[in-house]
Formats: C-alpha cells, sequence, structure tokens
C-alpha cells in the first residue's frame, strides 16, 4: 500500500516534471518564432531577409517577373498580410494596387507610424521629383511624385536597410546584435560587389541608351548611363504610334543602339522599336528572382551589369 502512494506520487511529480518542460519549450519555440513579414516586392524581400536572417519569415506580394505597378493581390497573400507582423513596401504611388487590399484586409495596424508599416522611400534622395506629369487622366499614370524604381541604385540599399534594422528592431528588440551583425555583412559584401559592377560596366560608360518604362534611372545614374527617351512618356500609360515613330526617328538620328526592355514589357512594341531604329533590344531584369542568375538582392545587380555589358559590347 505504502509503495503504491509512494508511486503514485513520484508518477505525479514526473508528470508535473514532462509538462513544465513541455511549457517551456513551447515558450521557447515561440520566442523563437520567425517574424511574418510581407513585402510588396521580391527586392525588399531579399533586403529584409539580409538583415533579419533567421528571425524572418518573408513573402512578397508581387511575382518577381511582374509589372510592380499593376499586381492582383490573391485570396491567400490576404491571408498573409492579416498575420503579418511587419508590412514593408516601396511607397509613394508604386504600389496603386496595395490599397485596396489593405482596404480588404482592414487591419488598422498597417497605417503610417504604426510599428507594423514601413515605407522606404522615407531616406532616399528621390529622382524625378520635379518631373511635372499630366494630371489631366487621373489615376492613369504613375511616379507622381518622383520615380519609384529608386532599389535599382544599389547604394539605396544602405537607406533601406536601415530603415528596416529599425523596424525589427520595434518588434523584436532583443535581436539587436543579430540584426546588426546581418547588416553589416550584408554591406561588406556591397562593397565589394559595387566596386567590380563599376569596374565591369566603367568601358561602356555614357551609352546612351532608350528604356521602355522609367525603371532605369538609379540605375543609370550609379553606373554612368544616359537614357536619352523612353517609350511611355507617361509611366504606366501605352505611347501612342505617333510619339514610337517619333523615337524610332531620334534613335536613328541619333546612333542609339541599345533598347532597354522589363519581362513584362510589350513585346510587339519592343521588337517594332528595335526593328525600325537599329538598336538591340536588352532586357534587364528590375527584381530579384526575375531570372536564376539574379535570386537575391546583390546578385540582381551581378546579373543586370553583365547582361548590360554584353549588350552594350555587341552594339558597339
Ligand atoms: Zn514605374
Amino acid at each position: 500500500m505504502h509503495g503504491a502512494k509512494v508511486y503514485f506520487y513520484e508518477k505525479e511529480v514526473a508528470g508535473l516534471y514532462a509538462l513544465a518542460f513541455l511549457l517551456l519549450r513551447a515558450a521557447a519555440a515561440w520566442g523563437a518564432e520567425p517574424l511574418p513579414v510581407v513585402t510588396t516586392s521580391t527586392d525588399l524581400k531579399s533586403l529584409v531577409e539580409a538583415v533579419g536572417g533567421e528571425r524572418v519569415r518573408v513573402e512578397s506580394l508581387a511575382a518577381p517577373l511582374q509589372d510592380p505597378h499593376a499586381v492582383e493581390v490573391k485570396p491567400g497573400q490576404l491571408a498573409m498580410l492579416k498575420v503579418a507582423a511587419l508590412l514593408v513596401r516601396i511607397g509613394l504611388d508604386h504600389e496603386p494596387w496595395l490599397g485596396r487590399a489593405l482596404r480588404t484586409v482592414g487591419d488598422s495596424r498597417f497605417t503610417r507610424d504604426s510599428p507594423h508599416y514601413l515605407d522606404t522611400s522615407k531616406g532616399i534622395q528621390l529622382l524625378q521629383a520635379e518631373t511635372p506629369r499630366v494630371r489631366a487622366d487621373k489615376g492613369a499614370h504613375l511616379h507622381g511624385f518622383g520615380n519609384t524604381h529608386y532599389w535599382l541604385d544599389p547604394e539605396n540599399s544602405r537607406p533601406i536597410t536601415a530603415a528596416i534594422m529599425a523596424a525589427l528592431l520595434r518588434l523584436a528588440p532583443a535581436d539587436r546584435p543579430y540584426f546588426e551583425a546581418n547588416r553589416k555583412r550584408f554591406l561588406d559584401q556591397l562593397d565589394g560587389r559595387l566596386k567590380g559592377w563599376l569596374q565591369t560596366i566603367a568601358p561602356y560608360k555614357g551609352t546612351r541608351v532608350v528604356a521602355v518604362h522609367e525603371t532605369w534611372p538609379y540605375f543609370a545614374q550609379r553606373f554612368g548611363l544616359t537614357i536619352v527617351a523612353v517609350l511611355e512618356p507617361n509611366p504606366g500609360v501605352p505611347p501612342s504610334p505617333s510619339y514610337l515613330d517619333s523615337i524610332i526617328q531620334k534613335m536613328r538620328d541619333s546612333g542609339i543602339r541599345l533598347l532597354i526592355a522589363e519581362p513584362y514589357s510589350n513585346a510587339s512594341a519592343v521588337r517594332q522599336v528595335a526593328t525600325q531604329s537599329g538598336a538591340t533590344a536588352v532586357t534587364l531584369i528590375p527584381s530579384v528572382s526575375g531570372d536564376p542568375g539574379a535570386s537575391d538582392y546583390l546578385s540582381l545587380f551581378d546579373f543586370n551589369i553583365k547582361r548590360l555589358s554584353q549588350a552594350a559590347r555587341a552594339a558597339r
């Protein structure tokens, strides 16, 4: 009888220990659970991952080969937004589709000044901020506050990752040393790679190009290209046939040999302009994962610098 009682007592204690152990393990797992982050682009996803490492789990609303200004948010992505601890976006009028998605989710956390919302355009020296945009067809054109493709200057990943780190620290302050070490490693790699990119592109400095959309002014400024015209005089609005004719004439007259397109550009317009002007069309990749060779933010530039310098050499 006595023995049985002790047995029960021991079993109970063992049971309590087991329960405490499970609770502790659950608590530890809870603490180590990665922060769910939603970004509007794969470029921001890559930069959040560079800083957040294993402490974040990031999903991008836009697919890499999609026109970033025209995204259809899917129901599964709305569900991701509902549980996201942080939303990171390019800002300005880059994502005219985001407002509707946020209204559908109806989450008051994703508003300016909230710790769950980050607009990385703050702290960026915007280009074309003074370019007047025709306001007649309200909502049809983009870049109304300046050019929004600022992630394509690799130097801008410094302020962007600084803002991302500040946002992650508000949510996970204990992880400061980890985030800081990750960002430092990223910036060290950036410094090394940037030197190589500038060296590779140096022989083609001053090359005059025509682009389809105003995607490349930050990239062009950093790497010494001159964009003399774009096929879309109003960003996001298809050009008229007579405007295309005038560009073709201009390209012929001034000997412009390169036309930069995006994967989602109107292929027949690109073909027409290239054929009639005698220029080479080269498709650059504006966003991470748009090509297997551009699998993260830094390799996006590896890819584009290589492709562009090859095209510039061939077009000479
Ligand atoms: Zn644009």
